[in-house]
């Protein structure tokens, strides 16, 4: 395999997958930024200002920890890394802090995003109140109502939400709304894409930035174990920034054993589902080629998963050619399993995982592993925001 075509697009392409298929108002906008985008974040001045904001702002590094009481259950070395405990709660801060300082090095005076959850708003405005930067973030109204918690914190963080009443009221209508209003205010306004997904170079600059996670996790195995490389890593995927981050320094190093977890919803052939890969279908989402669940007529389907970061119609186009390429095995775990290794984390650990990390976390349950391994799974985020999900649902 060609190693590097794995990690440097050319022109934004993995393989098939990739590109930049948008409407041609917004040609100027992402070739400022495809431009400049690689020259601005290795400068050493840029990563050194992030390094510093990642390690006092953001709480970096974050631990490998190993947990003893799972590991004997499993019978098995399990550890975890603890994106949980940075600041805000997810490993979306990474991406968010790294985007906004490119932001400010572009000369761009305000920020856009969309928001489905609400996580990753929640992180944009974050760094937005940090920087002193104007930020408005696009949220299907059906999300509003469902995600109350996050609007209200970023309305404290300074942050203006806009509500999008269209198509379902849904991230993809904010994905839609936000890229209109790019294309109206091209010159002072930056987009910053919350995950490994949208036109070319997004998801290039998202791993990178996530790729933080992999860069500390081998000097950390080195130190426990006395090598940098696990046997396998496995990270829930959404639109496959957690995971494309914590696989990254391994992509070159075919005896790590890396897994991707999507969210089953109630079951993959229910039509309720968020398994991209499961259903496996080519075609074009928010800027690029890559998987997509759509129907026949190739209409995006809207997709279901109790996680709500994880409840995204498609997959970032490195881990769709990941996939191809059989570099990463995929698995879908549905809702009922994700909430059972949620409550099991809480009583055996006691850590309370956010329902995303829980799908990467229940896949013990579906594959065992040989007892002399090592086995890292990315703990995205913490579970405070799912607690009234993981409670409701408490049939067990
Ligand atoms: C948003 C989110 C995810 C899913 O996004 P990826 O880009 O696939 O990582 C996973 N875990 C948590 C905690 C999140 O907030």
């Amino acid at each position: 395999m060609n190693t590097t075509s794995l990690k440097v697009p050319q022109e934004g392409y993995y393989g098939e997958f990739g590109g930049a298929y948008i409407p041609e108002m917004l040609y100027p906008n992402t070739r400022e930024l495809q431009e400049r985008y690689l020259t601005i974040i290795e400068n050493a001045g840029f990563r050194k200002e992030l390094s510093s904001l990642l390690k006092d702002y953001a709480g970096r590094p974050t631990p490998l920890y190993h947990a003893a009481r799972l590991s004997e259950y499993y019978n098995t070395n399990i550890y975890l890394k603890r994106e949980d405990l940075t600041h805000t709660g997810a490993h979306k801060i990474n991406n968010a802090l790294g985007q906004i300082l490119l932001a400010r090095k572009l000369g761009k005076k305000r920020i856009i995003a969309e928001t489905g959850a609400g996580q990753h708003g929640v992180a944009t405005a974050t760094v937005c109140a940090r920087m002193g930067m104007q930020c408005t973030v696009y949220m299907g109204t059906l999300d509003v109502v469902r995600q109350r918690p996050n609007v209200e914190r970023m309305k404290l963080l300074g942050a203006e939400v806009v509500p999008v009443e269209q198509g379902n009221n849904t991230l993809k209508d904010a994905v839609n709304e936000a890229l209109r209003d790019w294309i109206s205010h091209p010159g002072e306004t930056y987009y910053l894409i919350g995950s490994v997904v949208g036109p070319h170079p997004y998801p290039d600059l998202v791993t990178r930035l996530q790729s933080v996670i992999s860069e500390e996790l081998m000097w950390q195995m080195k130190e426990k174990t006395g090598r940098e490389e696990p046997d396998t890593i496995i990270a829930c995927v959404g639109g496959g920034s957690n995971a494309a981050g914590i696989f990254y320094h391994y992509l070159d190093k075919p005896a790590v054993r890396l897994i991707a977890v999507e969210a089953g919803g109630k079951g993959v052939d229910t039509g309720e589902t968020a398994a991209t890969i499961a259903l496996g279908l080519t075609g074009i989402l928010h800027g690029s080629k890559t998987y997509v669940i759509q129907d026949e007529d190739g209409q995006i389907t809207e997709p279901y998963s109790v996680s709500a970061g994880l409840d995204y119609p498609g997959i970032g186009p490195l881990l769709s050619h990941l996939y191809r390429e059989q570099r990463v095995e995929f698995y879908a775990v549905n809702d009922d399993e994700a909430l059972r290794a949620a409550r099991f984390l809480a009583r055996f650990e006691g850590i309370i995982p956010a329902l995303e990390s829980a799908h990467a976390l229940a896949l013990l349950e579906k594959v065992s592993f040989p007892p002399n391994q090592h086995v890292v799974i990315n703990l995205s985020g913490r579970g405070d925001k799912d607690l009234e999900t993981i409670l409701n649902r408490n049939n067990e």
